[in-house]
């Protein structure tokens, strides 16, 4: 858009401000944070059309791109010429002050991607989307799908949504067919997958690096501002690796992640820095520049006892860490993210590596500031004896993971992997404080509007 070039800018109408004849109308078609500033000069639009000009409405203005004399941009574009797509009435368009509550804005997420806030995100959301696949890409990690409909029900990360066609319809609604699995769809029951990790595995038996990315669900009954029912998880799994590599990995993953969205979103990460978070910038540079600090669970657990705060939920050795406890070592003890490892193994999948002294597993938590568990991630068991033993001892249903025990018994290789959600990791990059608000429609328990 250089000074002198005729063009036609397509877009909606953030706002127009009309002074001394003038009309200065504010466009975005959403590709970047900066709007393009339209002049429209006395008698170039008849009134008509100049009325309907009004915020939200979709246009294509033809002009010519002047360098602007005013502070805010190099250039604008001076109108001679405008077609109105669509109009949106100043009196029922719902998107018009500025300044409009969250709360609000989720019941018109359909139209909440036109203000500011909600443009940015998406484009981090896009940026990331990019820079997930470019890091593992990069490392020559293999991309695979796995399934979304499971009927393994057994992977133990969270309630599981049931997947049927066991619905009719009479003249009262909806009705239940027939209650016996056995005659439904798939022949037993089936739910939405709570994580590709044992699928994951299975193919990093033969590909090595692989990593999935992809929907997840979980039917947490539990409204909190850091879970979905409906959610994004990368999950990477790495043959021949152990937990200090998939440390190492994540903690370079997270770097290079952050890094990139700050070299390419820039003008959306100091809208997020003014308005959202005053930290922000400052936080992701150091977490970029700063190694993460490493604790055993059994050391956190002691840092915590001595504290001195006064936590809601007491510490004790062998009770799992709550937000609160997660968010004060984070945030006030280390002030950076912090890698937890070696929890013990009763508040820990059963498919977690165990250690030399019975009563912990090679797990990880990468905690962050403000966000607390961002990754959960670990060595997984490839010992065939010890893995059986473990599941029996956790009362889960040995025949339903033949398939999983099989990688111990063919070519078994020591493994390890983790998962992230997408959408925290969205949050920790903008400052954005309900994981609402960094996708575009969430799905939480009462709601799955859009
Ligand atoms: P939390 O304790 O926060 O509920 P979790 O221990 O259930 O997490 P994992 O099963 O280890 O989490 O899942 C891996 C990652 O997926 C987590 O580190 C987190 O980033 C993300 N995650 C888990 N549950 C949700 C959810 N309901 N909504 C959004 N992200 C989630
Ligand atoms: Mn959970």
């Amino acid at each position: 858009m250089e000074p002198g070039n005729e063009v036609s800018a397509f877009g909606w109408v953030k706002t127009r401000r009309d002074s001394k004849g003038l009309s200065f109308v504010q466009l975005s078609d959403g590709s970047t944070f900066n709007d393009l500033q339209v002049i429209v000069e006395a008698g170039v639009l008849d009134e008509a059309t100049l009325k309907k000009l009004t915020t939200g409405a979709c246009v294509r203005f033809d002009g010519l791109i002047v360098e602007s004399p005013a502070a805010g941009q190099a250039v604008e574009l001076k109108a001679s010429g405008v077609e109105v797509f669509g109009e949106a009435d100043p009196a029922t368009y719902p998107l018009q002050k500025k300044g409009a509550s969250f709360e609000f804005l989720r019941e018109i997420a359909h139209l909440r991607v036109r203000g500011n806030t909600f443009g940015a995100v998406y484009r981090v959301r896009n940026r990331l989307s990019y820079a997930v696949h470019n890091f593992f890409q990069a490392r020559g990690f293999q991309y695979v799908h796995t399934p979304i409909v499971t009927t393994s029900d057994a992977e133990g990360a969270g309630a599981m949504f049931y997947v049927s066609t066991n619905l009719g319809h009479d003249e009262k609604g909806y009705t239940l067919k027939n209650p016996n699995p056995a005659e439904d769809f798939f022949g037993k029951p089936a739910f939405l997958t709570v994580s590709g990790q044992l699928e994951a595995e299975t193919l990093a038996m033969g590909l090595t690096n692989v990593y999935t990315f992809g929907p997840t669900f979980r039917a947490e009954n539990s409204s909190t501002s850091r879970h979905l029912a409906e959610f994004w998880m990368i999950e990477p799994e790495m043959a021949f690796c152990s937990l200090e590599g998939d440390m190492n990995l994540a903690e370079e993953f997270l770097k290079e992640v952050i890094n990139d969205a700050l070299e390419n979103c820039g003008a959306d990460l100091d809208f997020f820095n003014k308005r959202i978070e005053p930290t922000l910038l400052e936080t992701l540079t150091h977490v970029v520049n700063s190694p993460f600090e490493r604790l055993t669970y059994t050391e956190a657990i002691k840092i915590l006892e001595n504290s001195g705060e006064n936590f809601e939920y007491p510490v004790a050795w062998g009770t799992d860490l709550q937000s609160e406890h997660e968010r004060w070592l984070t945030e006030v003890k280390v002030g950076r993210p912090v890698i937890l490892t070696d929890y013990p193994k009763e508040i820990k999948a059963f498919y977690m590596r165990q250690n030399e002294d019975g009563k912990t597993v090679r797990a990880m938590d990468v905690l962050a500031p403000r966000i607390g568990e961002i990754i959960g991630g670990s060595q997984r068991e490839e010992r065939l004896d010890v893995l059986e033993a473990r599941i029996e001892e956790m009362g889960l249903p040995k025949e339903a993971y033949w398939w999983y025990l099989d990688l111990r018994r063919f070519g078994s290789a020591p493994h390890a992997g983790f998962g992230l959600g997408f959408e925290r990791l969205i949050m920790y990059v903008t400052g954005m404080k309900n994981i609402r608000d960094v996708i575009p429609y969430y799905r939480v328990p009462g709601n799955a509007d859009f």
